[in-house]
């Protein structure tokens, strides 16, 4: 064993002594899980969990929290599961550690600003559980403390993916010296000449400025004692970053940026905070405008203080930051804090809860109503509730509302895409459109040229987008369809009468479309194909007014039936009452809005209609070139018998027919009733399905169900 790297209890004085003994069992586990590996700087690999774990403790997390700091690298590395963790230390700590791997996969890559928020939100969306992002935050403090041993340019990615995204999810969540340490290390490795040259800088104006400093901490410490309060005043270090980012930001030398000294006064509690105040303020002139009251009003993190600045005694600004012990604390700990300073014995879950209402409050999310027993049983915390952060195939984030689906995505990147979208790979898996999309999820689209969106995507996509787009294509394409079958209409209307499409000219079209009050030709076509209009009409119009049409005597025309491909789109509906297929005497209608419904001769539902509103009704002929397949319903009689439905459905698959649907009538008599629909392409092909079927020897009865 490595003697260096041991897990010592003087890091966690706060656990129980049979926690700190759990988690000892966590360290052997995971020393052995990693035995053998090293870092980049040639140390154990144990060493690097045990660092994080020892931050963690810093900050008393919990003890889940600390074994799962412990194992935090052990799913990834070594072969186990997550079922295995959770039974050997329970389920909370799989989560946790599960969460922080999950958290590791995702690489920040893309250079735009605007990129960085939505990531960050994606990461905070992710963790779920608010303790996921603080193991996640002392491991990437521990990896930026010892990234010397790393190759530059991954050093430089994860220096920049650290200013970018960790350090400000620090500073969010309030753990102000996690922030700082992390600003600092970053800038140090992605600038390491200004770093160098800064920190030198920033030394030796701590030298020069030493005396002065102790002078004016030394006479508010004395102000403040003439007003009777306790009071802790230090003196306050520039960080270089921060220094750096005053000189770009606000074009200032070195020199103007360090002429300015900090104090922080730490006093026992709020009203001493302004009592502390008004003492400066005797001592020292205010500067106009620089008094801010975080007190009253405190930062979106939770940062609490008396801000001011006061001209000193050599001229010079001076800054000081009024707090309470307990304000420092969140002040540099933030959410950690509470943890952190628990009064003794009080139950884990009321300090989780309030952590809970704290995270919510600074992030400005609504708080349930009332249900706050069932709030939480441990930190959940869905930070981003309506709202999951995805990936384009080429890294880009976009966030899409909660619940969006496959082709929510598609339209989201081009209106072509979704309009031709057949299916999605999401992390590398072929999926169906009606996926729902998770926080970081890796989405491509698979598009196909001769794809169309489908009605029934409306029922599951959540965008305005997809959904106006869905609509708009879906009109414009009915709106073409109807346009070509009135066109169909029209002219078997026209040849009824002797004449053709193809015999009209314009200027009979031109005044036809006017005394329609239709404002194209096109959209003529289409309130024929609709139904809008009555072709037999629109007919006649035409004729009219075609120069010398009037005199010529007109003998109908032969076969002046439309055509019924069934490839015709939603102009044209085959009646779900009576199936027609191929083979079968058909009828049409036309009715209002509905197009052309397709009817068999003898269908019962259609009886009287076609009896009291003749005009409604149209001779169609099927195509005899169609190839496409139809559903026809089938109802057998079978012996309820074990297999019966496998050879039946083996049969009609022989006789080269498709099954459509089939359901069995729930009963256990010594025959059941199975229903069908079956594919098949015209009369004469359903005869032989019939046929094979007469040949199982189970099924008793056969029928074609026409209503
Ligand atoms: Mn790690």
């Amino acid at each position: 064993m490595d003697v260096a790297h041991a897990l010592d209890p003087s890091h966690f004085p706060y656990l129980k002594p049979a926690e700190f003994s759990r988690l000892a069992e966590a360290y052997r586990y995971s020393e052995a899980a990693h035995l053998g590996q090293v870092r980049q700087s040639g140390e154990a690999y144990i060493s690097h969990p045990l660092a994080v774990t020892e931050i963690l403790g810093g900050w008393h997390l919990d003890s889940q929290a600390l074994t799962a700091a412990l194992l935090h690298d052990v799913l990834e590395d070594a072969a186990i599961s997550k079922e295995e963790m959770a039974q050997s230390f329970g389920r909370q700590v799989a989560e946790l550690v599960d969460g922080v791997s999950k958290l590791d996969k995702i690489e920040f890559q893309s250079a735009e600003h605007a990129q960085a928020e939505n990531f960050r939100k994606m990461l905070l969306a992710m963790a779920r559980d608010v303790r996921v992002i603080l193991i996640k935050l002392a491991d990437r403090l521990h990896n930026m403390r010892t990234l010397g041993a790393v190759p530059p340019a991954k050093r430089r990615r994860i220096a920049r993916e650290t200013m970018e995204i960790y350090a400000p999810i620090a500073n969010r969540l309030g753990l102000n010296a996690v922030f700082h340490e992390l600003q600092e290390l970053a800038f140090e490795n992605l600038h390491p000449m200004r770093f160098r040259v800064l920190a030198l800088a920033t030394q030796s104006a701590r030298g020069n400025r030493r005396e002065a400093v102790g002078r004016t901490a030394a006479a508010i410490r004395n102000r403040i004692a003439e007003y009777g309060l306790d009071a802790t005043v230090i003196g306050r270090e520039k960080h270089v970053y921060s220094t750096y980012k005053k000189m770009v930001e606000k074009h200032l030398s070195f020199s103007e940026v360090h002429d300015i000294h900090g104090f922080r006064v730490l006093v026992k509690d709020q009203p001493a905070c302004y009592l502390a105040l008004g003492a400066l303020h005797s001592l020292y002139k205010p500067i106009p405008g620089k008094f801010k009251d975080y007190i009253a009003i405190p930062k979106a993190n939770g940062y609490q203080s008396l801000h001011t600045a006061l001209i000193g005694p050599y001229g010079g600004p001076v800054e000081v930051q009024i707090r309470t012990e307990k304000m420092h604390r969140v002040a540099e700990s933030g959410v950690a804090s509470h943890w952190m300073y628990k009064e003794e014995g009080s139950p884990l879950s009321d300090v989780q809860k309030e952590t809970h209402r704290w995270l919510q409050s600074l992030l400005d999310l609504q708080s349930q109503s009332g249900d706050s027993h069932e709030f939480l049983e441990h930190v959940k915390v869905d930070l981003f509730p309506d709202e999951v952060y995805v990936f384009t195939p080429k890294g880009r984030i976009i966030s899409l509302p909660r619940g969006a689906t496959v082709v929510d995505f598609a339209y989201f990147v081009h209106t072509d895409v979704g309009n031709s979208c057949v299916a999605g790979k999401v992390n590398g898996e072929l999926m169906p459109l009606r996926t729902e999309l998770r926080n970081g999820d890796r989405v491509e689209i698979i598009t196909a040229s001769h794809s169309r969106p489908n009605p029934a995507w409306l029922q599951y996509v959540r965008t305005g987008k997809a959904r106006a787009n869905i609509r708009h294509f879906l009109k414009t394409m009915q709106y073409e369809e109807s346009a070509q079958l009135g066109l169909r209409l029209l002219d078997q209307a026209l040849k009824t009468l002797g004449s053709a499409v193809t015999a009209i000219d314009d200027a009979s079209w031109e005044r036809t479309v006017r005394d329609s009050v239709a404002r194209s030709r096109q959209e003529l076509l289409a309130d024929l194909g609709l139904g809008k209009q009555l072709p037999a009409v629109i007919a006649r119009r035409l004729l009219r007014h075609t120069e010398g049409g009037r005199d010529e005597a007109r003998v109908p025309a032969k076969g002046s039936s439309v055509l019924i491909r069934g490839t015709e789109g939603v102009a044209v509906q085959l009646a779900s009452c009576c199936r027609p297929i191929p083979g079968d005497r058909i009828v049409g209608s036309i009715k209002k809005g509905q197009g052309l419904v397709v009817h068999a001769d003898d269908c019962r539902a259609v009886k009287r209609s076609r009896k009291n509103e003749p005009d409604q009704w149209v001779d169609v002929e099927w195509d005899p070139a169609t190839t496409k397949l139809f559903p026809a319903a089938l109802k057998l009689m079978v012996t309820n018998q074990r297999g019966a439905l496998a050879r039946v459905a083996a049969e009609i698959g022989e006789a080269g027919s498709n099954i459509d649907s089939v359901s069995m009538d729930d009963d256990r008599a010594v025959y059941t009733t199975m229903h069908f629909v079956v594919e098949v392409a015209n009369r004469r092909h359903l005869a032989r399905v019939i046929r094979s079927l007469r040949r199982v020897s189970d099924v008793k009865r056969i029928v074609r169900v026409k209503d």
